[in-house]
Formats: C-alpha cells, structure tokens, sequence
C-alpha cells in the first residue's frame, strides 16, 4: 500500500468521527441542496440541457487538436500570448517567469483550481513575489494557512464564529463580527491590494475556441478587478476547458451556476479577448495552456469523458464518501468522485489508485453531473486499470485468482461446510473489511443444496 493510501485510510477514519467536523459539513451542503432545488426550477427539461452540454463537451474534446490552435490563433490575433506548459512545473516557470520580467513584486489572485495544481504560490513565495488570494473563501483559508477544502467552496469546513477568530487573530477585529462586517472588513482591505498589484492571475471556467477569449465566472467582482487593475493578466487553463464557440455559454453558464452554488446565474460573467486597452501598450495578457497528464487522459477513448468536468462541485455535495471523510483526507488538488477519477491519470497510477476504491459505486455523482460524466462507471475503470497494470499487492492478486476459481466451480464451492468457509472468509477477507463491518456469514446450505433437496 501507498504511504499516499496509508495516509487517507488512517485520516479517514479520523475525520468520519469527527462530529463536528461533520455538523458543519452536513449544515453548509444541506444549504447548498436548497439552493439548488431552487435553482433547478429555471429548467422546464434539465435533462435535454445536460444532454446537450455532454454533447458539445464531447465534439470539444474529439477535436481539441483543432480547437486549441484556433483558440491560439484568435487570441493571438486579438494582441494575446499564449504559452503551452506540458506540466505544472513548465507553467509555473513560465508564470514566474513573465512576473519577474515585469519586475513584479505583488500578485493578486482570483480562485483557480489550475493554479492549485501547480502549486503557484509556492513557486511565488519561494520566488520573493507576494501573492494574495481575493476570493474570500480563498483569503480565508490563505490566512489560516490551509488549501482549499472545496472545488467551489474553499473554506466550506469553518463555521462563521471560526472565521471571526481568524479575522481577529490577524487583524485584531471582533471576535463577534458577523459574515457580512467580515466581508465588509475584507473588500476594504483587498482594494488597496488591487491598486497596487503588478499582475493578475485568474483561471477560466471556459476557453472560447471562436473568437480566442477566455470566460470567467465569479460572484464577487474580485476576478474583474484582479483582470482590470494591474497591467499584467496572467490566465492558468489546463486544456480541457475548451467550448467551441461563445455561444455555448448560454447554456454552460446557467448549468455551472444552478449545480456550482444554486443560482440561476453567477453574480459576474466576464468574457475576456485582449488585455485592457491602453495608449502606450503597455498592458499584456497572457494565456497559459496546461496539460499535464491530460493529453494522457484524453488518449483513453473510455475514460476522457472525465476532462468534459465544469468544476461545479455538485458531484462532491452528493457523494457519502466526501461527506464523511471530509476534502482534506484526499490530500489532492481535486477531491469527491472527480478527483478520486482523474488524480490518478494527472499524477501516478500507483500512488492514487486508492481513490477509485474510496467509493460506494452508488452513483449519486453521476447523476447530479450537468455534463454526465458517467463517474461511478470510470471509477470501475480505473480500477481494472489499477489491477492491469499491477498495482494491486499480491495477497489481492492471491485471493481474486483463487476466489474467482472457486467461485465458478460449483464443486469446489460446495467442497467446505459453512464452518470452514466463514473461516476463509475471515482470514482473507477480514481485514479489508474492517473492524466497524460485520462480515457476512455462509448459511448452513447454500442456495443450491437447498433448491435440489427441495425440488429433487
Ligand atoms: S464531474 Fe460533473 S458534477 Fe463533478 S465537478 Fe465535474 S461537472 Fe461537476
């Protein structure tokens, strides 16, 4: 087993018992259900509008080849850069890079994923240039010195009273001090920060093949600013977050909003071409295109379905596992079902095969999917792959090939008395089962025996 596996199994035991823990897990998603119940009422046929985003995600990810170089080609046009980085060290480089030679000292950041995955503010810290997160939910758990616990909701696992400690230990505000005099507190603090920021860095929800922009959904206005303000714009994309036109987004939108956080729409919706126009051009905006690992994914005919994911987050809502063990236990950029898919095909096999186990199969994720990826099912997938490739410790591969021997011999089956075969089971199967399960038992008769003494 993984130290990775070792980890998760031992912290998810942890976290599951956490009564607390879970109260405000359960309390922030049971808000988040009502929303969206509400949400949903926008839809006279949710279904179609799924279907038809699945479709479009489908033809985006047949043809990214194609759609890649007419996204550069138009953004270039438009007076853009784009540059492509095969893995996350490559783009945090180039970042770096881009910021030094502006001679940048101070970054501002909108919420992205991407630059999770390439860990740019480490590489900026390490680099002497401050960054500061502007999403609050970010800001948050940048002040407490955590990563994000959600895909959409970073600081989902604190309660309000949590938040207010924090503000005061740092900033000497009330301990008392209400969501929205926090919020208030905050949007003071950062429009300095936006003022004199060198360079922004944002992520895009979608990149727009047609007219060469990038579109960017937020609720709080911070990604607009961290745009507009300083000279430098700066977008981490993985490539995967391909639409052929601009006109998908009247149907991308309203599906990320409604399964993102409930609403009909995102408060702000920017659509994004060129820097901002200035008579001495001295504005730039760039556009880093990252893959890594998944052009890998996308060879995989049955699994690339995964990269059509929109990072609405409602997949981890919904599934028990998150719900219980809680984002951190993943120890992952990506958590829930998503990340339990395709963290194993951006990082290594080996290392994060224990994700695609950590399930219930039950399929809730699949369902709530506005893009219908079939989770459960590419879960099952990677783990054939898992054992194809050898990952599996050779009492597993023991048992499966022994088991599957008798399983299939009714003689062999019917050899042992009940007795003896609860034993097997015990023995072999008693540990991965674990000690909170009760392994089930073999009747004295099998269903067999008892069907010819019946009918004989
Ligand atoms: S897999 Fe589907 S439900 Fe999960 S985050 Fe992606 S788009 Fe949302």
């Amino acid at each position: 087993m993984s130290e990775k596996a070792i980890n998760f199994n031992r912290n998810a035991e942890k976290v599951t018992f956490d009564k607390e823990h879970r109260q405000k897990i359960n309390f922030n998603i049971s808000q988040y259900d009502k929303a969206v119940e509400k949400g949903k009422q926008q839809y006279d046929h949710l279904e179609i509008a799924k279907q038809r985003a699945a479709n479009i995600k489908h033809k985006s990810l047949a043809q990214l080849d194609k759609y890649l170089v007419e996204f550069e080609t138009n953004f270039t046009r438009n007076g853009g850069k784009v540059l492509w980085a095969r893995h996350a060290e490559e783009a945090a480089t180039m970042i770096i890079k881009l910021i030094k030679d502006e001679q940048v000292k101070k970054v501002v950041k909108s919420k992205s994923m991407t630059s999770e995955e390439i860990k740019l503010n480490e590489h900026l810290e390490k680099n002497g240039i401050q960054s500061l997160e502007t999403d609050l939910g970010e800001f948050i758990v940048q002040l407490a010195g955590e990563k994000p616990y959600h895909i959409v909701t970073p600081a989902m696992h604190k309660s309000k009273e949590e938040v207010a400690n924090l503000f005061h230990q740092k900033f000497q505000t009330d301990t008392e001090s209400t969501p929205e005099q926090i919020t208030a507190y905050t949007r003071a603090l950062l429009r300095e920060e936006f003022q004199q920021a060198g360079a922004g860095i944002t992520g895009a929800n979608f990149l727009l093949a047609d007219i060469g922009g990038i579109a960017l959904t937020e609720n709080e206005g911070n990604g607009l600013m961290s745009m507009a303000f300083p000279k430098l714009h700066i977008v981490i994309a993985g490539i995967e977050k391909m639409l052929p036109s601009v006109d998908d987004l009247d149907l991308f939108w309203p599906l990320l909003a409604t399964h993102g956080t409930g609403q009909v729409m995102t408060a702000y919706n920017s659509i994004v071409t060129a820097a901002r126009q200035q008579s001495d051009s001295s504005t730039q905006m760039v556009v880093v295109l990252l893959d890594n690992g998944r052009s890998k994914l996308l060879e995989k005919s049955r699994q690339r379905s995964a990269l059509s994911c929109i990072r609405c987050g409602a997949c981890l809502n919904v599934c028990p596992v998150y719900k219980n063990i809680g984002g951190y236990t993943y120890d992952t950029t990506y958590t829930g079902p998503i990340g339990s898919v395709i963290t194993p095909h951006m990082q290594e096999m080996k290392e994060n095969k224990h994700l695609s186990f950590a399930s219930s199969l039950c399929g809730a994720c699949t369902e709530v999917c506005p893009v219908k990826i079939p989770l459960h099912e590419l879960l099952l997938l990677n783990r054939a792959q898992a054992v194809s490739e050898g990952w599996t410790l050779p009492k597993e591969r023991f048992v499966m090939k022994n088991s599957t021997r008798v399983l299939n011999n009714r003689r062999l089956v019917d050899f042992a008395g009940a007795g003896t075969k609860n034993l097997v089971l015990k023995y072999f199967f008693g540990s991965q089962w674990g000690n909170r399960r009760i392994l089930p038992k073999f009747a004295k008769k099998s269903f067999n025996q008892l069907w010819r003494e019946q009918n004989s």
